[in-house]
């Protein structure tokens, strides 16, 4: 279903009036882990600022170690809602089990299935029977196929609006965190109907690469880019080392729409 065999023209999905995937490049921001009101708060009216219509913020953290901040859970997302109604923007936000995604959909807009979970069947299923835009990131070692028929799921399960997520892939290269699979981004475009992003910064790992992947994530024909913005990277919770700060976003965003309007 999700096949462009099935269905030519693209799927364009609105979010708080913004449409995903219709030419356009859309962008979700924000700090990888809600931390406090404070920090979203911040985060949010730099946003609002730029006139975009999203915000990200992990509120269900899946890390690595068992003793890393594993994020303030529903008090995290009630947080960021309250953040995102004060400056009109959507939020996007990680569940990582069906049992959150109740009580969840009251504070998202747009459920995150991470990396980590591509595979987990019985979520995708869940955010399939659900009516609201589900952003599905890549596997850190799916192949382009098991990442379509993981979005597969979920549209077998009656919700047809999913963006899909390249997000770097393992690979031996170590300069950066993952290897961003940009010849994904077409590939993706090629055989799905559906809408692609890059995530430049869990990809790349680094901020001094964050602006030319995006630059290239945009040349390639995503429709959008993801990527961390915290107001205060030295302090954060979570990947503190490739965050923007929001004098960094600032000249970020700036630089990119300079970029987008030779095109
Ligand atoms: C995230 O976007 O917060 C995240 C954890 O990314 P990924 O699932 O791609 O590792
Ligand atoms: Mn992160």
């Amino acid at each position: 279903l999700v096949s462009r065999k099935k269905k030519a023209e693209d799927t364009v999905i609105n979010i708080n009036g913004e449409t995903v995937g219709a030419g356009n490049p859309s962008f979700i921001f924000g700090p990888c882990a809600v931390e406090s009101q404070d920090q979203v708060s911040k985060v949010a009216e730099a946003i609002s600022g730029k006139g975009l219509r999203m915000i990200r913020g992990g509120a269900y953290k899946p890390r690595t170690s068992p003793y890393d901040f594993q994020g303030l859970g529903l008090e995290g997302l009630k947080m960021l809602k309250k953040a995102a109604d004060q400056y009109n923007l959507a939020v996007v936000s990680e569940i990582v089990t069906p049992s959150h995604l109740e009580e969840a959909l009251d504070y998202v807009d747009v459920v995150q299935v991470g990396a980590r979970n591509m595979q987990n069947f019985e979520l995708l299923k869940a955010v399939g029977q659900i009516d609201k835009p589900v952003l599905l990131k890549r596997g850190m070692s799916a192949t382009v196929d098991e990442f379509i028929n993981a979005a597969e799921y979920i549209i077998a399960s009656g919700n047809d609006q999913i963006i899909l997520c390249e997000r770097g892939i393992r690979t031996y290269e170590k300069a950066t965190r993952n290897t961003l699979d940009i010849s994904a981004v077409p590939i993706l475009k090629q055989e799905t109907h559906l809408p692609v992003f890059v995530d430049v910064t869990h990809s790349t790992g680094r901020r001094d690469l964050l602006l030319p992947a995006a630059k290239a994530a945009i040349a390639i024909g995503a429709d959008g880019v993801m990527a961390e913005v915290h107001p205060d990277p030295a302090v954060a919770l979570s990947d503190a080392q490739q965050q923007m700060d929001l004098n960094q976003f600032d000249e970020y965003y700036d630089a990119l729409m300079k970029f987008m309007k030779q095109y």
